[in-house]
């Protein structure tokens, strides 16, 4: 039996995304911007789909845009904001644990010449709002901040950074990468305080190749692609409307339940770290402030890999790090203050609400098996 633990790289989509697709594909395959009666049906999926993910974000619909997943949301976010505003206010404020989808586009920004600073986590592991607050003045165009890391779970202060940001600087536009947040914690447009926000549909039982940008009315970022008038001619397009009306059934299927859903991964979480104490030589990098999906954890002395195909090898399926960099270390890790051997050894476990605790438990026994017959071969 297969045991799937690397939910924050994608998920299965649930069976109500994949009839809704399904449904766009052999019924309601019309293109929205047809006049006739198919179009203007597509229309209305795309349509209540936007109200579907307006509803969880408390914002007005038309807010809402569709795009192919959070790498281009979080690309379209920056480098258009660059676009509009940074020839008066060239400077950008970001961390150093961002996704490679913020890191690259910031290290493109940079090479064209806006002032990027990248602001780390302190000794303990956190960042620190007022060290965000600090970093921004009245040249800063972009404050750009993930909710939740996807390496280790760490939920950073975006609604206590961007309060103070918006305070001071009211101009100053905010982003906020929630891709593994939404749906998994409250996640209020106002209440982060966010202008901008970048979602992705198959990290929460949607389909890979869509995802959302929330952008606060009057706020004006350019788009990056020119084409027809597709979602206002922001992102010219046609709209695919099978992964959208995946996205939108697969958000209204989580609506409603995030509190309790948090609470049955806190506490299989808690439950599995007891489990994991008992196994000497294992850490868990994931501590308080995390989001209870994802925990790290560092095997010191056995390669993630090695421990990660071992797994494998008994159908147990886990991360290393994130898997945009194919097992590659992004860094990251050390960022949290994780020393050599504990970052070459880490393993990312991300959880979703089918995992149960006899899968955590048969995990934590792998794991010890694979300790005692690997270190022989490290
Ligand atoms: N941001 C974060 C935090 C992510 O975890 C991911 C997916 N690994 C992305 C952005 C990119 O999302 P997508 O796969 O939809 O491009």
């Amino acid at each position: 039996m297969e045991i799937y633990l690397d939910n924050a790289a994608t998920t299965k989509p649930c069976r109500e995304a994949v009839n809704a697709a399904v449904g766009c594909m052999t019924e309601n395959y019309g293109n929205p911007s047809s006049l006739h009666s198919k179009g203007l049906k597509a229309q209305l999926v795309t349509d209540n789909v936007r109200k579907i993910i307006a509803k969880e974000l408390a914002c007005p619909p038309e807010c809402v845009y569709f795009t192919s997943g959070a790498t281009e949301s979080n690309n379209t976010a920056i480098l258009g904001t660059a676009a509009a505003h940074g020839k008066r206010r060239p400077k950008i404020v970001t961390t150093s644990v961002e996704h490679a989808s913020v890191k690259a586009a910031m290290n493109e920004l940079e090479n064209r010449g806006f002032e990027v600073v990248r602001i780390s986590p302190d000794k303990d592991g956190e960042i620190s709002h007022e060290q965000i607050i600090n970093a921004v003045d009245d040249r800063t165009c972009l404050v750009s901040m993930m909710l939740v890391n996807n390496e280790t779970g760490y939920i950073l202060p975006v609604r206590r950074a961007f309060y103070g940001i918006k305070k001071k600087f009211p101009q100053c536009i905010t982003h906020c990468d929630a891709v593994q947040g939404f749906m998994k914690l409250p996640v209020k447009v106002n209440t982060i305080n966010a202008d901008l926000v970048s979602l992705s549909a198959h990290k929460i039982y949607g389909c890979k190749g869509v995802g959302g940008l929330y952008i606060r009315k009057g706020v004006h970022i350019s788009g990056m692609l020119f084409g027809g008038g597709q979602e206002k001619g922001f992102r010219p397009g046609t709209e695919n409307v099978p992964m959208i009306a995946a996205f939108g059934a697969a958000v209204k299927a989580l609506s409603g339940t995030i509190q309790q859903r948090y609470d049955e991964m806190e506490r299989l979480k808690k439950l599995f770290c007891q489990r994991l104490e008992s196994i000497e030589g294992v850490v868990v990098n994931s501590g308080e402030n995390c989001s209870p999906y994802i925990i790290n954890i560092s095997v010191p002395g056995i390669r993630s890999e090695i421990m990660l195909h071992y797994l494998e090898s008994k159908e147990i399926f886990v991360s290393s790090g994130s898997a945009c960099s194919k097992g590659a270390q992004s860094g990251v890790l050390t960022e949290f203050g994780l020393k050599p051997q504990f970052a070459d050894s880490a393993l990312r476990i991300s959880l979703c609400p089918q995992n149960t605790l006899s899968e955590l438990r048969v995990l934590a026994e792998t794991i010890e098996e694979g300790m005692r017959r690997l270190v022989h071969t490290k």
